[in-house]
């Protein structure tokens, strides 16, 4: 049924505009309950032993895993870890990163991203997002370098890729590496190659709200022999396996049980498998949202910057309050009313976490920030990020794709929700 779009809102007591429950989003099937049940009738669930030996690398199913992940991304090693929190944390370890070091990330991101900085007492520098794509601008992170930074975090945020060609050209002036956290955008190009493999280290989160899952887990990416040993030793106690391995610097060789399973592995391997058709259908949905939204003023659609894609993990809205003539919570209220679920008001401003305002992270006296180790007063003041925190405070309204298996006509209801609350903008001031 379609909602005459001069009809009451119903926010007002009108009739909703969306009369469904849209799917949950699932991409375990069928495929994924044998691999997993083929792992736990083998008795063996994991096979990892934390000692130079041929097990230090994992069982079958995360060898073969890690062989797959590599050659569909184009890269010489991934490496699964049992989360990407964890895959973020043995990335910045593996740089080099140390203590009192500064790392450049963007604010508008999953926290992790950022406390994966501190892990190692490193001091994480926010620099300001492009308003159009919300990743890391090179403008500012170039303002934002001083001698002690050392590497810089980018966020591939939403689906959408980060400008990674002119930040690996600002690291090359600089001596930096780059990361990427591509948690959010797996499948997503960038030049003719895969968001997260065109940086030092780069990598995938594999929890139930990503395109693909394994429940819980990450896989990281790099091309770099070393930076690749290093990750593995980070992720399976490296203080441990240095001796046997035959490995001479010890630069933050401080080991984890990072490690995944088998059954994880047995079911990403289903899920890679999946992940073109997945993104695929992601991004006609998206196309689909485009046409039913096109034309709103004051509503600006997710952009794609030429050479990319994008696999829309959000759907990434900005709206114009003034050109509205009322406010973002206003909005949501009666998109909400009409049935559109998933959107979120504004996103992330990691910087003004009170971890960061308090300068208060290991124990209770300011660790690392009062220490010798932090060269200089860092700042994490309102202000520091004006597009970051203009979206998230004001103007940012975010479709979350990754929660729902949207049909074409739960596409065209939310549309016509759209369309109805443009209809009646005066009704609503
Ligand atoms: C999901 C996510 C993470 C963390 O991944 P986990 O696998 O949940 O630890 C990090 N960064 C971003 C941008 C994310 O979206």
């Amino acid at each position: 049924m379609t909602i005459d779009t001069d009809s009451t809102l119903a926010l007002f007591g009108g009739p909703k505009s969306i009369d469904r429950v849209f799917t949950r989003y699932n991409p375990i099937g069928a495929e994924e309950v044998a691999a997993a049940r083929g792992v736990v009738e083998s008795g063996v669930l994991s096979q990892f032993i934390g000692d130079w030996d041929p097990d230090f690398f994992g069982g079958p199913k995360v060898q073969e895993f890690e062989r797959k992940c590599a050659a569909y991304f184009g890269v010489k090693h991934a490496i699964t870890v049992n989360s990407w929190t964890s895959g973020l944390i043995a990335a910045v370890g593996a740089a080099g990163i140390e203590p009192g070091d500064e790392v450049i990330v963007p604010p508008f991101t999953m926290c992790a991203s950022a406390t994966a900085i501190l892990h190692w007492n490193a001091i994480p520098v926010f620099a300001d997002i492009e308003p159009e794509t919300f990743c890391l601008d090179p403008k500012s992170v170039e303002a934002n370098i001083t001698p002690y930074t050392k590497a810089i975090m980018a966020v591939d945020i939403f689906g959408h890729p980060a400008d990674t060609d002119a930040l690996m050209a600002i690291a090359e002036r600089h001596d930096l590496k780059v990361i990427t956290d591509t948690a959010q955008a797996p499948g997503a190009v960038y030049r003719n190659k895969f968001a997260g493999t065109r940086t030092h280290i780069g990598g995938f989160s594999l929890n139930y709200h990503k395109h693909i899952h394994t429940g819980e887990g990450g896989i990281l990416v790099t091309d770099d022999d070393v930076l690749a040993d290093k990750l593995r030793l980070i992720r399976n106690h490296a203080e441990a396996v240095v001796a046997g391995m035959g490995v001479t610097d010890l630069t933050n060789m401080i080991g984890y049980n990072f490690r995944l399973g088998e059954i994880e592995c047995a079911i990403g391997i289903e899920q890679l498998d999946k992940l073109e058709r997945l993104v695929a259908r992601r991004q006609a949905v998206a196309a689909l949202l485009g046409q039913e939204l096109a034309g709103l003023e004051g509503l600006r659609l997710p952009m794609v910057k030429e050479g990319c894609t994008h696999s829309y993990y959000v759907y990434s809205l900005v709206i114009d309050p003034d050109t509205l003539g009322i406010s973002r919570a206003r909005l949501v209220e009666a998109l909400s009313a009409e049935g559109v679920t998933g959107l979120a008001s504004g996103y992330q401003n990691v910087h003004l976490l009170p971890m960061y305002q308090q300068k208060q992270a290991y124990g209770s006296r300011g660790f690392p920030w009062n220490s010798e180790l932090c060269r200089r007063d860092v700042s994490y003041a309102k202000g520091i990020c004006p597009v970051a925190e203009d979206l998230h405070d004001r103007t940012y309204l975010g479709f979350a794709m990754c929660l729902h298996d949207l049909t074409d006509e739960d596409v065209r209801a939310i549309g016509s929700a759209f369309r109805k609350v443009w209809c009646n903008l005066a009704a609503l001031k």
